[in-house]
């Protein structure tokens, strides 16, 4: 039997990997007896905030990190396809169904049983009952001290922000026009050709004055925040404003690769909206995490043209994100070294996103089942994006240590004789070929490592 404390995306995905092996699981959910500040449901594997897995394309890390999950047999990623929205050359899904079908997944895996309730504190563990931590970044205070008190000081915390949501009938369709950026769109058939995105172009002088908004507005006042701990990749509209007049223009509000019908020409900067649930009702702001006040949040968006009456489903908000740091507590197979029946999956084991959680869940989660078989333990080799990522989590600088994206980066670089030619996207496609018949080989039983 293993215990998984956390019904996120990562423990979900653990459980199922489990009993997807014959051996028995208790899944532990505290919500909804005890709620966090930002899931809104019961449901298990609830998206808190994007609709987004990312790019889903394999010149892309992620989006191979995507394609070896399907490889494994992942729950999450089956759900996650079975729910798309279009989204460009992203899979995004609609929210709800998407959790609906994971609860209905591991609720009918009659070797998981699912608890309602808040573990306070670490349950024993054994090599034949192992437990896998996976409560998030929202970890509740409670099991937060346990997790500090085992790991001593590199129990860290810090603050991320979401994006607000628009509904859409309220955004002005004469000032946007539809489009993916260098029309990379894998969305719907009547939608081929035009993107997935409603871009809401910004000449010169309306960006200033939503620039000038944005300096000026009201912060939420937030206890204990502390600025300099923001994640760069979940940076608020604000803080990027601050950094700079053209900050956002190179971020978030970027026009390159977009060009106005209209206009024929690519516009000085744009928001995109995306859309959020399959009815295409909700749209969000993409990149727009802030920490505004409510009533600043909605008067500055307004300064955007197609944006002037909008009516908001959602704002952004900040919230916290507790997380290990993972080089100098984890091993490569998501063990904690000081206590290796003890495994740790999703952001609070150091990762960022949620595809990365998945992964992390997944592998911890066949790790898991083979303690408790008694079988050897395995890590995907580093030629992988699931392998690379674990030896990144395990191996990195512990000094400094930021939750980490899946990049190519990470990954085993090519032997010369495999790179072909200079360019960045052959480079890439050959790392993705390499990895996912690398995987094929470890998946079919070929040992892995756990090295210290
Ligand atoms: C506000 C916010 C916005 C985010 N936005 C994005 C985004 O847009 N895109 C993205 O990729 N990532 C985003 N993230 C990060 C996101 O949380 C992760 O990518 C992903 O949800 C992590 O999965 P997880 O399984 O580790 O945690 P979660 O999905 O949070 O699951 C952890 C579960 O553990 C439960 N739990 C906590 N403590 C206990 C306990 N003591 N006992 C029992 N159960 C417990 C929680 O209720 C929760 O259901 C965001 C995070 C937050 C907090």
């Amino acid at each position: 039997m293993v215990h998984v404390i956390g019904g996120g995306l990562a423990g979900s995905e653990a459980a199922w990997q489990i009993a997807s092996r014959g051996v028995p699981a208790t899944l532990h959910e505290m919500r909804p007896v005890v709620r966090t500040a930002v899931h809104g449901t019961d449901r298990l594997a609830e998206l808190v905030c994007s609709n987004s897995f990312r790019s889903d394309k394999l010149d892309n890390a992620v989006g191979l990190l995507k394609e070896e999950l399907r490889l494994l047999d992942s729950l999450v990623m089956r759900c996650a396809d079975a729910t798309r929205v279009p989204a460009g050359a992203a899979l995004a899904v609609d929210r709800q169904r998407f959790a609906d079908e994971v609860t209905r997944s591991i609720e009918s895996q009659s070797l998981i049983t699912v608890v309602r309730e808040e573990v306070r504190q670490l349950p024993e563990s054994s090599d034949r009952a192992p437990v896998v931590i996976a409560t998030g970044p929202l970890t509740s205070d409670a099991l937060s001290k346990e997790i500090a008190a085992l790991v001593g000081e590199s129990h860290l915390s810090f603050y991320d922000a979401i994006s607000p949501i628009v509904h859409a009938d309220t955004v002005d369709r004469s000032r946007v026009f539809r489009a993916s950026r260098w029309n990379r769109s894998l969305g719907s058939m009547e939608r081929a050709g035009d993107g997935d995105y409603l871009n809401c172009p910004l000449s010169r002088d309306e960006y200033a004055r939503f620039h000038d908004g944005l300096i000026h507005a009201e912060c939420a006042s937030v206890h204990d925040f502390d600025r300099e701990k923001f994640f760069e990749g979940c940076l608020p509209i604000e803080v990027m404003a601050h950094r700079g007049p053209d900050t956002l223009r190179f971020g978030p509000m970027r026009p390159v690769g977009l060009v106005d019908p209209r206009t024929g020409r690519q516009p000085y900067a744009v928001v995109q909206l995306r859309q959020d649930d399959l009815a295409g009702d909700h749209l969000s702001l993409v990149g727009f995490q802030t920490q505004l006040k409510w009533g600043e949040q909605a008067r500055v968006l307004r300064l955007i043209p197609a944006l002037a009456q909008a009516e908001f489903v959602r704002f952004g908000m900040v919230h916290r994100n507790t997380y290990i740091n993972a080089p100098a507590i984890l091993l490569q197979t998501w063990r904690f070294r000081c206590r290796p029946s003890l495994l740790c999956a999703g952001q609070l084991s150091g990762v960022e996103g949620y595809v990365e959680s998945t992964a992390s869940g997944l592998i911890a989660g066949r790790n898991a089942a083979a303690l408790a078989r008694g079988r050897p333990l395995s890590a995907p080799p580093r030629t992988t994006a699931v392998g690379a990522l674990g030896y990144y989590v395990s191996h990195a600088d512990p000094l400094n240590y930021q939750p980490t994206n899946v990049t190519f980066g990470i990954i085993e670089p090519l032997e010369a004789s495999e790179a072909r030619g200079g360019s960045r996207l052959a480079r890439n496609k050959a790392l993705a070929e390499r990895a996912l018949a690398e995987l094929r080989r470890w998946a079919d039983g070929e040992p892995g490592e756990d090295r210290p």
